[in-house]
């Protein structure tokens, strides 16, 4: 009789709410995914983009083996370094190109299956050759290929070879990694790395998938490719090896959650408006278009913030303007008058990207980041995007923001490049938008202390509290060790927050947060009591958010947000809201409030 396993528990970070109940994936650093790809079938218009995507994918593994050959040059003789050399050879084949190509033109095959086919040819060819050096080479030709296929598959290549849904572990999921999960594969995910902030946590989240963050490299050890295990991302819990009563528990959570989440799904017509009139806009925050849809379902009024950089990231080129304008059009005409808020491409910090970035940079996060990266590094891109978005305006509620603003010049340059764009388009007779709205993002402690001259210069606020938080105390969002100094209450960050509130209502600007603390509800009584006008969240958080908002009295609110700006430390601020939260909204307050911190 196969030997029964104690059931293990472990408490991460929790990072994204619902169960998941399942197998577990393990995807380890060190191994090489060599395992076939779902064989299915591409429509003949997607061939140019696949075979795009494996060029970009083959220069992608060449770029990584020159640095590795690069870094070894140093340090070992050259015999070692031509190792690489005959790798190199491999990424550079011509008739095995010409194959792959071949397979995916004329087989209607995706790019990382007729990849893999191709190379499980070569290697069965040269495996039977007589010479045992020859014979050796496909272990270097699987080494490569295996990198390749990385690139092709963006990290999913662990996931192929299964039928089920599963539950992924791995040490590390970056934000790319993440937006290529397929999520009809995916049941949620568990990795060593990572905070609630991070950009695969926020992720997570507006993909719906349950996440756990910052787990133990202990527990990790112990997991098993096909263990079972239970995800509770309301907690941070793992379980592993969950007894029957244990499963029985969590499949009831699950029904009693999908029971009161449908419950509040009914409530999305109703205003999010306190007892006492005060009615504020909940909208969403999307990464890709098709979440527009979701954004509905759930009864957000507009798009408060797209991250625009998801569609440059994991892309096999970069976005033209044409391919950008379709997108917003297709934004702008589902949303109907209500408000699309597109933040201008945001890369820099934990999203790289080689096709846009030409330098790594020892400090990414105060780097050439967000419009910065935009204004020094590629205004090219910055142009293209601006001039889709002016295009775009024709057709709804446009309003675009900047990422990472730290200075009134900043806004000026964009400002005078739009009326240069706006020239030029009017030359080309094409239709854009005269009077497009530009935001400031406030996520830097420059830009919340500079929000009276700010407010001049622009047409709105949005204080992204991830970045604000980050910045104002020194602590890596995307840094699991940090966690505990991660504190969106903390006093500092707090006085920066009514600072921008004070200024936009002194220049009559409104103000909206984009921070993942707008779809939090602890936080809900705070920010409605600080007075801003909306809280743009993961559109999943929009239900509860609403239900708390129809249950505060705006005056109580307000003299709780007093109490709590007066706070000496971040937990006896959140304590304010969190009691008032208890108080109006109970059913709310336990699901926020982990059973283990
Ligand atoms: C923020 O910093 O709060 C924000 C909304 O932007 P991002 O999380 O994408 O950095
Ligand atoms: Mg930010």
């Amino acid at each position: 009789m196969p030997e029964k396993k104690q059931e293990l528990i472990c408490y991460g970070i929790a990072a994204s709410n619902g169960y998941a109940i399942g197998r577990v994936c393990l995807v380890r650093h060190d191994e090489s995914f060599f395992v076939e790809p779902l064989d299915r079938n591409i429509d003949p218009s997607e061939a140019a983009g696949e075979i795009a995507h494996f060029h970009a994918s083959l220069d992608a593994a060449r770029n990584e083996i020159l640095i590795l050959q690069e870094e070894l040059r140093s340090k070992a003789d050259a015999s070692d370094v031509g190792i690489f050399d005959a790798q190199l050879l491999i990424t550079d084949d011509q008739l095995l190109t010409r194959e792959v190509e071949s397979m995916i033109s004329n087989n209607c095959k995706p790019a990382d299956y007729a990849f893999f086919k191709v190379v499980e040819k070569f290697v069965a060819a040269i495996s039977v050759m007589p010479d045992s050096y020859i014979k050796e080479r496909t272990a270097d030709i699987r080494d490569v290929a295996a990198r390749v296929l990385t690139h092709l598959q963006e990290r999913q290549s662990g996931m192929m070879h299964y039928d089920d849904q599963r539950i992924i572990l791995a040490h590390d999921l970056t934000p790319s990694d993440t937006a290529a999960l397929d999520r009809r594969r995916v049941l949620g995910f568990a990795v060593e790395t990572g905070s609630a902030s991070s950009h695969t946590a926020i992720l997570a989240r507006s993909m719906q998938l349950p996440a756990v963050l910052g787990i133990s490299g202990d527990f990790f050890e112990a997991v098993h490719d096909n263990d079972m295990m239970i995800l509770d991302g309301y907690t941070g819990k793992l379980i592993l090896h969950p007894t029957k009563e244990t499963e029985a528990e969590y499949r009831r959570k699950m029904e009693a959650a999908l029971v009161f989440f449908h419950k509040l799904a009914s409530e999305k017509r109703l205003n999010a408006e306190t007892c006492d009139g005060f009615v504020l806009q909940l909208s969403g925050n999307i990464e890709n278009v098709d979440d527009v849809a979701t954004v509905q379902e759930y009864g957000g009024c507009g798009i408060g913030l797209f991250r625009s950089e998801y569609m440059f990231l994991n892309a096999s080129g970069l976005p033209g303007e044409e391919e950008q304008l379709a997108t917003y059009k297709r934004m702008l005409q589902a949303m109907g008058s209500e408000a699309v808020v597109v933040r201008t491409l945001d890369i820099g910090g934990d999203k790289l990207d080689q096709a846009l970035q030409r330098y790594a940079e020892p400090n990414p996060f105060l780097g050439l980041r967000g419009i910065r990266f935009c204004l020094q590094e590629r205004r090219d891109v910055l142009r293209t995007q601006l001039r889709a978005l002016l295009r775009a305006g024709v057709y709804g509620n446009l309003k675009v923001m900047l990422p990472m603003v730290t200075c009134v010049e900043e806004i000026l340059e964009v400002r005078a490049l739009i009326e240069e764009l706006k020239q030029e388009l009017r030359r080309e007779k094409l239709e854009f938008v005269p009077d497009l709205q530009i935001g400031a993002m406030i996520e830097t402690p420059a830009a919340a202390l500079l929000a009276g001259p700010l407010a001049k210069v622009v047409d709105f606020f949005s204080i992204g509290t991830n970045d604000l938080v980050q910045y104002t105390l020194a602590v890596d969002r995307t840094n699991e060790r940090l966690n505990y100094l991660y504190y969106p209450t903390h006093p500092a960050v707090l006085t920066l927050i009514a600072n921008c509130i004070t200024m936009a209502r002194r220049h009559n600007i409104p103000v909206s947060v984009c921070g993942e603390i707008a779809g939090d509800p602890k936080f809900t009584p705070l920010l409605v009591g600080l007075g801003v006008h909306e809280l743009s969240m993961p559109p999943v958080a929009i239900g509860p958010v609403r239900r708390v908002v129809r249950q505060l009295q705006m005056a109580d609110a307000e003299l709780a947000a007093q109490q709590v700006l007066e706070c000496e430390t971040p937990e006896k601020a959140l304590e304010i809201s969190m009691k008032m939260l208890r108080d109006v909204a109970p059913e709310i307050a336990e699901l926020v409030a982990p059973e283990h911190v």
